[in-house]
């Protein structure tokens, strides 16, 4: 596949991550937000942790920089479909080249280090010269609406999204094993899986993605790892 053509699969993955993340973002934060901050409001009211009130300027604020994030994932979407088409990473697109074992394990580990991942960089970004500028955003919320998930910082939200390229530059995993244990690829892989589909120069890589034969195209099954697991990551802070 050619530069120019592996460069014009990066730019379509960019707003087809946005849509996807998005989409998800809309699903999960809004049924989430009718249901407990308005059908719920009244009999849930006793049992708040906070007595703070979301405004309408807080969830509006929360929104936008969570649609701020939205896009920085669709970079790293975009720049994920470059990598994998180029053939430069581990993903592979045949579960029998490693077998289902490996598979089933991968989204274990991958689970694993996505929470090992979590836990040091939110320790990292505490330390007071960083605090500030990644941090900040993210705490602003001390009573977090559902429409936080993605309430980040924009370099907070390039550390949130940079476990799925660390995942695919390092470990041989499956586009849908990888959208079931890591956030920020989901669209991405499945990009680049018809991106490498017909890609004769990742076909000479090595290991690549594409050294494998044809691959199947990835499901579009719910994101579990979408604002759900941010909401988790935000509420879980210290
Ligand atoms: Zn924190």
């Amino acid at each position: 596949m050619s530069l120019s053509q592996r460069l014009t699969y990066a730019l379509l993955a960019i707003p087809g991550e946005m849509i996807d993340r998005g989409f998800w973002y809309l699903v999960i934060a809004g049924p989430a937000w009718v249901i407990l901050h308005l059908l719920l409001a009244r009999w849930l009211a006793r049992r708040r942790i906070s007595d703070k009130p979301n405004t309408f300027r807080q969830m509006s604020w929360e929104f936008l920089y969570s649609l701020r994030s939205v896009f920085v994932y669709g970079l790293v979407g975009g720049f994920m479909v470059f990598v994998i088409a180029s053939g430069w990473t581990q993903m592979y697109f045949r579960i029998e080249r490693f077998g289902w074992t490996w598979f089933f394990l991968s989204i274990g580990v991958t689970v694993l280090i996505h929470d090992t991942y979590f836990y040091w960089t939110h320790r990292l970004m505490h330390h007071p010269r960083l605090f500030r500028v990644m941090h900040h955003t993210h705490h602003l919320s001390t009573n977090p609406s559902p429409w936080a998930a993605y309430s980040f910082s924009t370099s907070e939200a390039f550390v949130q999204a940079g476990i799925a390229p660390l995942v695919i530059f390092t470990l041989p995993i499956h586009p849908l094993g990888s959208r079931f244990s890591c956030s920020g690829k989901s669209r991405s892989t499945s990009s680049a899986t018809a991106a490498t589909s017909s890609s004769p120069a990742g076909s000479s890589a090595p290991g690549s993605a594409a050294s494998s034969t044809r691959p199947p195209t990835t499901p579009s099954t719910t994101n579990p790892t979408g604002p759900t697991s941010v909401s988790t990551s935000t509420t879980g802070t210290a």
